[in-house]
């Protein structure tokens, strides 16, 4: 995407327009697109004192946990997704309990609290596959938190297995479903969706899934990834169907997004490489900024390591971000797709991240309550007692 021409602060409109936002006025969709438009550093600075009032100002958060991807096998066959198989392939796969259950073993070894488990949406898979899955997982790791299935997925179960969505998500949670990442968010505009993927649950599906898991007291999470073409128009309006369902959300059930993730395209090895333009550091780091100005009301923004790296998500907790993410331990999706950083992070890694920039890190749950303040003395090998041992102790991976 080729960046506007960038106009002077001095004009009376961007001036009036970044004090309102610093005083944490609610934008519209015409001023939040204008932010576009303005210098980046001016953007961010307003960014980053609304970060310091919405979350702890001195800390930097992160989650130990572990993505799953129990199959690899999909049928809606997104145009930006390296990820998937097709059933004949060789590389395909559709995970059994036992190495599920070996890959939370190696999670709750270095001190982690929950999976975040997705898959392609495999049509050879009942809902037996499903329900014991959770049940086996319950079983054998009771302290570990299953956030499972985005909404695509469960849009094929709703469609597939003769029950309501109502029925559907009450049977999951009867089973041991503790939350349904919003993954598949991506640009929450039809027009984009469309063209990225023509057979991709549409933004109306996608809420009313999310919206009937807050309902039910799920954890939820709200996404964004940019870098398809779309317009800085459709950037707003997807922040403002988020803003918007939060405000729902939260006055009906009291329980809406724990946070906001977002990062950008990646289009390697699929059919969108050479005709999406992804997105730059830049505009990452743009985007996140105008992220915390507008989602006035979801107070845990993150930075995503895994698209953008280490360096540039060590920025972001200066562009409104108050939250690292997670270690992962395991990423598929994005690194299929061509991304050349890490795909996962150990504690000692995301510790130093946050305290070199300035922050107190601080692990925490899903639900972004903090668990523990780790030792920076400790993990990062300055401390008298530093060593390998007791790092690995400590679960620094
Ligand atoms: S993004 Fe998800 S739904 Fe789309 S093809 Fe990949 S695995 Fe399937």
């Amino acid at each position: 995407m080729t960046l506007p021409d960038q106009k002077p602060l001095e004009t009376p409109a961007s001036a009036a327009l970044l004090e309102k936002a610093e005083r944490g006025e609610r934008l519209n969709h015409a001023e939040i697109t204008a932010l576009y438009s303005l210098p980046l550093p001016d953007v961010a600075a307003v960014a980053h004192h609304l970060r310091l009032q919405r979350s702890a100002p001195d800390t930097a958060t992160f989650l130990i946990d572990r993505n799953i991807n129990y199959t690899n096998i999909c049928n809606v066959g997104c145009n930006f997704c390296a990820f998937y198989r097709t059933p004949r392939q060789k590389d395909s796969y559709t995970l059994d309990y036992d190495a599920i259950s070996a890959k939370i073993t190696e999670l709750e070894a270095v001190g982690g609290t929950r999976i975040l488990m997705q898959g392609g949406v495999n049509p050879a898979l009942g809902l037996e596959y499903y329900t014991g899955l959770l049940r086996h997982i319950k079983a054998h790791h009771p302290s570990i938190r299953i956030e499972a299935f985005s909404p695509e997925e469960v849009l094929f179960m709703e469609k597939t297995f003769g029950l309501s969505l109502d029925a559907l998500l009450d049977t999951l949670i009867e089973a041991g479903l503790d939350g349904l990442p919003g993954a598949g968010g991506e640009i929450l505009e039809d027009d984009v969706r469309a063209k990225a993927a023509p057979a991709r649950i549409r933004s109306n599906d996608w809420f009313r899934i999310l919206d009937a898991a807050q309902a039910k007291g799920l954890y939820t999470i709200s996404t964004m990834v940019i870098g398809f073409g779309e317009s800085f128009e459709q950037r707003a309006s997807h922040l403002l169907k988020i803003r918007d369902q939060q405000d729902r959300a939260l006055a009906l059930y009291g329980n809406g997004f724990s946070g906001f993730a977002m990062w950008t395209l990646q289009t390697e090895n699929t059919r969108l490489a050479g005709k999406a333009p992804g997105a730059s550091a830049h505009e990452y780091l743009q985007q996140l900024a105008i992220a915390r100005i507008a989602l006035d009301n979801v107070p845990n923004i993150q930075a995503s390591w895994p698209a953008q790296g280490f360096k540039v998500a060590q920025a972001a907790l200066y562009y409104g971000a108050s939250d690292l993410g997670s270690t992962m331990l395991e990423e598929n999706v994005v690194s299929a797709a061509g991304n050349h950083h890490r795909h996962n992070a150990t504690v000692r890694e995301l510790v130093r991240i946050a305290h070199d920039a300035g922050f107190r890190p601080a692990i925490r749950n899903s639900r972004f309550q903090i668990l523990e303040y780790p030792d920076v003395d400790i993990y990062l090998g300055t401390g008298a007692n530093a060593t390998l041992e007791e790092e690995r102790a400590v679960g620094a991976g």
